[in-house]
């Protein structure tokens, strides 16, 4: 076994690799770039090298630097971890031709399945089952076209060299065909440097089953069940899990005799994934075979209780594998949902921040958070924005789909807008919990997961509104009992006054909706045996023409209230002036509009004119000098291919623009000095 490896790789799979090593008593080298300096990888590996800039190509994905900061550190080996170097054949080359092992497959392994089309052809004459569909060499625009009419419409066109989604385009008739080429071609050019396509027939609603292998070096292969990744966004995983619901013994001992079959026809070591298409049928039909760890390989090792990571080292250091196919056994079902710092209200675009609060729900053994960041890390522009992969186990779908839901709720970040509430949503949704699985399922259950329906928010209002109360209520006790003159009315923050009926009026914004709520207490004697807790109190609850009696407590972040006579706990976590409710229904966000008290400063919005990402400025809205009104467009830059308009935070004006039309900017730069008015 080796003494000594180096981690080419950031965030949870560095620490995760890290976190094994250790175990196994092998010394770790992390490495890092200018905007990792604080990371959490780094402090947990016994030795860190700094490798270059921020810019992934200037340090994680520069093969040189990485090679040598393993030499000068005396490392034997390079565990790649995914995404960066993992599937790069000249870096394998590199550690090679430097008598370093790199832990994953041989490089013909990677490069036989680099290109999507090459790698069909090779399944293909391993009788390996394939989506029908065109994956020839002849790039003519014209003979693509005829593979696609002859095969039937709809198709999907696939970059050869794609991965991330990118160069996928569905065509649903042949008027569509031309301009949906020219679309893919252009995306895989910019994202690959390459426009191979190839064409396969759009299966409709299939689901996404890939099998776990693992081959060692003494002709040893077995397959570790499946996970289904069917939950996607953009043709993107964001919840898996393992084993594939309804997936008999009968058919996964199929695929996975012919995953084994697919890694045997490249001659396979070490860790691999066949990606199939599972048809409602039965049928499979193999994708692709990512030749690498993967972001999901957690929910295997909860259902077999296997350390994948350890697998990984043995077999880089030509032991046997740990088990026989006999020896596999799956216990239970395991989830896994990703935790991005995206906008799911915007198409999902990525979001940068500090992370201000964090707090993880408490792992067991039944919770497992796999996380690369700390409170006060940055999710930067630089690499992707997944800031933890939340696994729960347990011995039934529906059990562990609870603990999900659970361990969701008490997720706490704080800095920036995460996918939780969605994640929450969907996994608490009907369809999920009756594993409707399919690759079209976030589209097709928009209503049931976004939870923008009438009844959704008349629903949580009530709840809301108690959760506002009750929380002012706590404060102003705090406040008096921690104040030294603790019978002072100053410290009645609540404005409840002794004995009096009085009115609370809030205004508030639940899912893009404001509602005026007056709640009323309602005298105490009236409810002499309080059912719900020892501290109830009771309220009228009135927006529009409804009127609502409700009561309860608040423990910690828990809220006991009955509402209707309905009796239920939800949980509320607040960041940045924005609450998300988490009931037993779904998990909706609200905000309590204030009075406008005049009170501008620059300083409440002073990230207002910053760039939000890597980007092009696009316009120039006004003129140097230009008085402007608060709120007023300035500047419009595009990022991810979306505009961005950049607004005065308070009426001024601009006194310098530090950019023009046509201008690259980083994320996070100041793109002008504006002057407030003085007031
Ligand atoms: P990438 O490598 O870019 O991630 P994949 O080939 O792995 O692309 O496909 C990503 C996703 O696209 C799949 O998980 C599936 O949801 C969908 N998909 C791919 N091929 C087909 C197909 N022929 N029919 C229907 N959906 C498909």
């Amino acid at each position: 076994m080796f003494s000594k490896i180096l981690i080419a790789n950031r965030g949870e799979i560095a620490c995760r690799v890290i976190k094994t090593a250790r175990k196994m008593g092998i010394l770790t080298v992390a490495v890092y770039s200018d905007a990792d300096r604080d990371a959490l990888h780094v402090s947990m590996a016994d030795e860190a090298v700094h490798i270059g800039a921020s810019p992934s190509r200037e340090s994680y994905l520069h093969i040189p630097k990485v090679i040598e900061a393993a030499l000068q550190t005396g490392a034997e080996a390079i565990h790649p971890g995914y995404g960066f170097l993992s599937e790069n054949a000249a870096f394998c080359r590199a550690c090679e031709d430097n008598k370093l092992t790199f832990i994953g497959p041989p490089i013909a392994a990677i490069e036989a399945m680099g290109s999507k089309s090459a790698a069909k052809t090779i399944m293909g004459k391993a009788n390996v089952p394939l989506v029908p569909g065109y994956h020839g060499t002849d790039q003519n625009t014209e003979i693509l076209k005829q593979h696609a009419d002859a095969m039937g419409y709809p198709v999907l066109l696939k970059a050869a060299a794609g991965g991330g989604g990118k160069g996928m385009r569905q065509v649903w008739s042949a008027e569509a065909f031309d301009d949906a080429l020219i679309a893919a071609k252009r995306e895989s050019i910019n994202a690959f440097n390459d426009d191979i396509m190839l064409i396969e027939k759009y299966l409709i609603a299939p689901r996404h089953v890939e099998i776990q292998v693992f081959c060692d070096n003494h002709d040893n292969a077995v397959y570790l069940a499946e996970r289904d990744c069917s939950i996607q966004r953009r043709h993107q995983k964001v919840i898996e899990e393992a084993p594939a619901p309804g997936v008999s013994a009968s058919l996964r001992q199929k695929m996975g005799e012919t995953a084994i079959k697919a890694a045997q026809a490249i001659d396979y070591r070490g860790a691999g994934t066949v990606e199939f298409l599972l048809d409602s049928d039965g049928s499979f039909y193999f994708m692709e075979m990512n030749t690498r760890l993967q972001v999901e390989h957690p929910v295997t090792e909860m259902i077999t209780g296997q350390d994948l990571v350890e697998w990984q080292l043995r077999v880089a250091a030509n032991e046997l594998l740990p088990l026989t196919q006999s020896d596999i056994k799956i216990d239970g079902h395991a989830f896994e949902a990703r935790i991005y710092a995206e906008d799911p209200a915007n198409d999902f675009l990525p979001v940068t921040g500090i992370l201000s609060h964090l707090q993880i729900p408490l792992e067991n053994r039944h919770v497992r958070v796999d996380s690369g960041v700390r409170q006060g890390n940055e999710v930067s522009v630089y690499y992707d924005p997944m800031i933890a992969k939340l696994i729960v186990w347990d011995e039934d779908r529906d059990k562990a789909l609870g603990r999900l839901c659970k361990a969701l709720s008490e997720y706490r970040i704080s800095g920036m807008t995460t996918n939780i509430e969605f994640l929450y949503n969907l996994s608490s949704s009907a369809p999920f919990a009756a594993a409707e699985l399919d690759t079209g399922f976030i589209e097709k259950h928009h209503d049931k997961i976004f939870h923008s329906r009438e009844k959704d928010v008349k629903q949580q209002l009530p709840i809301a509104a108690l959760w506002l109360v009750l929380q002012q209520q706590q404060t102003a006790e705090y406040n008096s009992a921690h104040s030294v003159d603790t019978s002072s009315p100053w410290h009645l923050t609540s404005s409840w006054r002794i004995n009096e009926a009085h009115n609370q009026h809030f205004s508030i914004d639940l899912q893009d909706q404001v509602f005026d709520v007056q709640i009323e207490k309602i005298s105490n004697n009236r409810y002499q045996k309080s059912a719900t807790g020892p501290n109830n109190s009771h309220y009228r609850i009135c927006y529009g023409e409804t009127v609502v009696e409700a009561s309860g407590y608040i423990i910690g972040d828990q809220l006991h209230s009955e509402v209707k006579g309905y009796r239920s706990q939800a949980s509320v976590s607040e960041h940045d002036g924005m609450y998300t409710l988490f009931t037993l229904a779904c998990a909706v966000q609200f905000t309590v509009i204030k009075p406008d008290l005049g009170d501008t400063t620059i300083g409440a919005d002073a990230n207002a004119l910053v760039a939000p990402m890597n980007g092009t400025i696009i316009e120039l809205l006004v003129k140097p000098g230009d008085v402007v009104e608060q709120g007023q467009a300035l500047i419009v830059m595009e990022a991810m291919k979306m505009e961005h308009t950049i607004r005065a935070p308070i009426k001024g004006s601009v006194s310098e623009f530090y950019y023009q039309p046509g201008d690259l900017v980083d994320g996070g730069v100041d793109l002008l000095a504006f002057e407030g008015e003085q007031l």
